[in-house]
């Protein structure tokens, strides 16, 4: 199949986006990596404080305008931003691919979740009402409303370049706030296309504002005295060491996401051809650079007759993905996003192989389709033999591995889950309705799946988590992220 035409050329100065101006940062410039070719397609600044000062500026500014601004009209912004994000779709998507790597059906599938925040937070009218009750105390109503609070930071990890903001801006600036994304620098082209459109949409000066960077400006936005909160998704040890830590100190209200490391469970009464093309998305889906991949599965059964018939086939299938650009459509998986976390994850199968597990495919050297340079590439690794005190359980790996654990029954596979600090998303395959039962029971983790490997919930749903051992109150999409970026003001009325 042909390798579809990439949008960005020549190279780009990506700029910032602040009162609704494009200002090239003077901070240091960065290149920003095409990881399938192994080739600059951009260049990107890391914001000095005066840059990150002047969008905190214009976004104060712009605040009581826009919250006086009434609901119905600040959602016309966004039904505008959400028609020229679809009209934009096929472009957006290919961004997205060739500054990340994923395949472009992984792009066109993350762009369709990314305009649906947009378009569930066209009903904010709704959605941010208050409560009311008449006569608390005879002639005295009380009543609730949720009002905006300011300036929020919105902090993006590498792994989903356009939708993982979508998360948190649309409800931010939909209840009255005004806002600045911080994207990952390894992937910041997808907002800056964003911002464009924001800014064709008309959103006043201010409200919507992009400002590149890395850890500096991510501590710049932490401390700054006028930024009331954040949302931010990126690794367990930046939310532990950094984010929690000085949201605390400053007193900003926060919601941090973070990493995963999840379990799938395998159950011998399964339906093994609808379970293995679904463990092939939860495992090898974007190369494994996603919090609710698979990254241990358990298969629940001391019959070897089960065991080498199921792995069997998913080896198979496995060995099958074919790799390379993922513009070209019949690509399968991507390259991971840059040579450091291709090391990392190899260095993960080394010490898997060192405690004693034992490789069924080994992906570390794949064939890639169309000749790529195979700097950032994996195929899909099978480990057996894993035991739950690997680090390759405990751990993050976040690249295209499975290790594979045996129980004997369900309630040993679910302790291992509980016991993992780090299950963001745990799936259990059964064609038993008890089974599936108890595991959703008795999991303790936000986002499980019955017979799907890939539990992405709805825009209209919270992305939920538990994981990275935090259990944070609100997480973003939906009505979670509107209560976040509302506060409860409460009146009592008495009627003289
Ligand atoms: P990361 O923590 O390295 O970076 C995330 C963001 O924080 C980036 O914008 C980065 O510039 C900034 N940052 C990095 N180090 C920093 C530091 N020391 N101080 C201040 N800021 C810093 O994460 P990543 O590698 O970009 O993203 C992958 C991680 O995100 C994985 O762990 C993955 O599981 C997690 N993730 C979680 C969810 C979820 O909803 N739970 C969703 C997607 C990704």
């Amino acid at each position: 199949m042909a390798v579809l035409e990439e949008p960005i050329k020549g190279v780009p100065m990506i700029k910032n986006y602040i009162d609704g101006e494009w200002v090239e940062s003077k901070g240091e410039i960065i290149d920003v990596v095409n990881p399938a070719k192994n080739e600059t397609i951009a260049k990107v600044g890391i914001s000095t404080k005066e840059e990150i000062d002047a969008a905190v500026e214009a976004a104060q500014e712009a605040y009581p305008d826009w919250r006086r601004t009434p609901a119905v009209a600040r959602c016309r912004y966004l039904f505008r931003l959400g028609q020229l994000l679809e009209e934009n779709f096929e472009e957006l998507s290919r961004v997205q691919t060739q500054e990340h790597g994923k395949t472009i059906d992984e792009s066109r599938g993350e762009t369709r979740r990314g305009i649906e925040n947009v378009e569930v937070a066209c009903g904010i009218p709704t959605l941010m009402m208050g409560d009311t009750s008449e006569d608390i105390v005879s002639g005295i109503d009380e009543y609730l409303m949720r009002v905006p609070l300011g300036v929020f930071g919105i902090i993006g990890p590498f792994n989903f370049p356009f939708m993982i903001p979508l998360w948190s801006a649309p409800y931010a600036v939909a209840t009255g706030n005004c806002i600045i994304i911080k994207p990952s620098p390894e992937v910041p082209i997808s907002q800056a296309k964003i911002a464009e459109l924001a800014d064709e949409a008309g959103f006043p000066p201010g409200v919507w504002n992009v400002v590149n960077g890395e850890k500096s400006v991510v501590n710049g936005i932490l401390d700054h005295p006028d930024i009331v909160g954040l949302t931010f998704v990126g690794s367990t040890p930046t939310a532990r060491d950094v984010i929690y830590p000085r949201c605390g100190a400053t007193g900003k209200r926060v919601i941090a996401q973070c990493g995963a490391s999840n379990m799938m469970v395998i159950m011998p009464d399964c339906n093994i051809q609808g379970t293995v093309p679904a463990l092939m998305t939860s495992f090898f889906g974007n190369a494994g650079q996603r919090c609710l991949a698979g990254q241990n599965l358990i298969v629940v059964s001391e019959d070897d007759g089960f065991y080498n018939e199921f792995m069997d086939a998913v080896t198979a299938t496995a060995k099958g993905i074919i790799v390379g650009n993922g513009l070209d459509e019949s690509v399968q998986m991507g390259p991971v996003k840059d040579v450091q976390k291709k090391e990392k994850i190899l260095s993960y199968i080394e010490s898997g192989l060192k405690e004693g597990a034992a490789l069924r495919l080994d992906g570390r050297k794949p064939n890639i389709l169309g000749g790529y340079p195979d700097t950032c590439f994996l195929g899909p690794t099978i480990l057996e033999n894993v035991t739950p005190d690997m680090k390759i359980v405990t751990e993050e790996i976040f690249g295209p591995t499975i290790g594979v654990i045996r129980t004997k029954n369900l309630d040993e596979a679910i302790k291992i889950c509980n016991e993992n600090p780090y299950h963001n998303a745990d799936a259990i395959f059964t064609s038993s309705g008890k089974h599936a039962r108890q595991f959703q029971y008795e999991v303790n983790c936000g986002n499980i799946g019955i017979n799907l490997g890939i539990v992405a919930p709805m825009a209209f749903y919270p992305f939920s988590g538990m994981s990275g051992s935090f259990y944070g109150i609100l997480h973003t999409q939906g009505k979670e992220a509107v209560r976040f970026f509302t506060e409860s003001k409460v009146c009592i009325h008495r009627w003289l």
